[in-house]
């Protein structure tokens, strides 16, 4: 089939819409989609995963081709819930079923210089960079650029894993003999004094229209999301500024489904994107209630080539996250009314993921806390006193 072809076509509820990866964000997916009447099928390798929970599952690892195989067998349409796909097994998909978001854009995302390079050929700005290759190339670009950087590796990484802050010059060799030991090219970012970090999800259909969530300010505690508070706490014109960039970027890269942008935000407005991830990303569930539309509702419309839904914010919100060392008590908490409903006015959505191994910084949930002011929400995350710790 031509790509003129394949961006005419559209699939209606009552398709299959085939999921790589059973994790949670499969799991909203599919909760999302079954609403609207699609059908679902994962492939993860766990048993009873959070998405297996809510669809269909075939139970095989991720690079297991025979299994790609049964699920585009299996599916009319097929999207994926995480970057690192596997190369051959995303190749079997796209020949015997559809994928409309193809391969070219995770090819991209899962490498950080190759990122770096497709978000400024789209005229988006990112963070003076050098790639590494040596520990003398490190220390001619720590020149350069100024300390502190942040060293990387260029694929792997996640939640702050696979970086080293430098911040002076007798840390180059540990840093770089540590993060080099890994096998994996690397990446030295200068470090970005930011004011916040904010994201923002465009959506792109194949027929190419684009729309774009509100941003989201988003705190992190030991490298891993913790808050995302909307509308953020920066000025309008950053905001438009922010939104305008992912759209150029969606646009640009000719994303299919959904794509989050994260930013850092200077002390003077100036935005430089961190990161990508072609996919609903945790900053974004805020939209889950927040929002006209959610962004997992509005990636399977993207997907299937359904007109995009409208992203309007109807309420304040804050997002705050469950992780294994929160799950207990938020359970607890959650039978007692004064925190379901509490004197701040404040109305908390429970999610959680279904997930049986419970470990610490594990993302267990997340609780939409949709208030009249954003204060509001950050008060009744403190008022309950089960984040304190991190
Ligand atoms: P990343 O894995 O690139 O998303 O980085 C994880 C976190 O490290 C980010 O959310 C930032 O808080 C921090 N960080 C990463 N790169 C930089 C940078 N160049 N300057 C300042 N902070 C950074």
């Amino acid at each position: 089939m031509s790509s003129n072809q394949a961006s005419q076509q559209t699939w209606l509820p009552g398709s299959t819409i085939g999921i790589l990866g059973g994790g949670q964000l499969g799991r909203m997916m599919a909760l999302a989609g079954t609403a609207m009447g699609y059908r679902f099928i994962t492939l993860d390798p766990t048993q009873d995963s959070p998405c297996g929970q809510v669809a269909g599952q075939i139970e095989a690892a991720y690079d297991d081709v025979d299994a790609a195989r049964r699920l585009a067998a299996a599916s009319d349409v097929i999207t994926y819930e995480f970057e690192n796909v596997d190369a051959e097994v995303a190749a079997l998909l796209e020949k015997e079923s559809s994928v409309p978001q193809g391969s070219a854009l995770l090819y991209t995302t899962q490498h950080r210089l190759r990122e770096k390079r497709a978000i400024e050929a789209a005229g988006v700005p990112v963070a003076p960079y050098r790639e590494i290759t040596s520990l003398e190339s490190l220390r001619e670009a720590a020149a350069e650029l100024g300390l502190p950087g942040v060293l990387k590796t260029a694929t792997g990484g996640y939640d702050g894993k696979g970086q080293i802050v430098l911040r002076s010059e007798d840390q180059l060799e540990t840093a770089y003999e540590e993060l080099a030991a890994t096998g994996r090219e690397l990446v030295l970012e200068k470090f970005v004094d930011f004011q916040c970090e904010i994201s923002v999800i465009a959506a792109r259909s194949p027929k190419g229209e684009v729309k774009s969530f509100p941003v989201a300010e988003n705190i992190h505690v030991n490298n891993i999301l913790h808050l995302s508070i909307v509308p953020a706490r920066v000025e309008e014109q950053v905001q438009r500024e922010a939104r305008k960039l992912a759209e150029q970027l969606v646009e640009h890269l000719g994303a299919v489904g959904l794509l989050a942008v994260e930013m850092f935000v200077t002390k003077d407005g100036q935005l430089y994107v961190n990161e990508l991830a072609p996919r609903p990303h945790n900053s974004g569930h805020y939209t889950m209630e927040a929002c006209a539309t959610s962004q997992f509702e509005q990636h399977v419309r993207a997907v299937c080539n359904m007109p995009l839904g409208d992203t309007t914010l109807l309420t304040p919100v804050v997002m705050v996250n469950v992780l294994g060392q929160h799950l207990e008590q938020v359970i607890r908490a959650s039978g007692r009314p004064s925190i379901a409903v509490t004197e701040y006015g404040v109305v908390p959505k429970l999610h959680l993921y279904g997930k049986s191994d419970v470990k610490k910084d594990r993302k267990m949930g997340h609780i939409n806390l949709l208030c009249k002011d954003v204060q509001d929400g950050l008060d009744w995350v403190e008022q309950t006193n089960i984040w304190r710790q991190g």
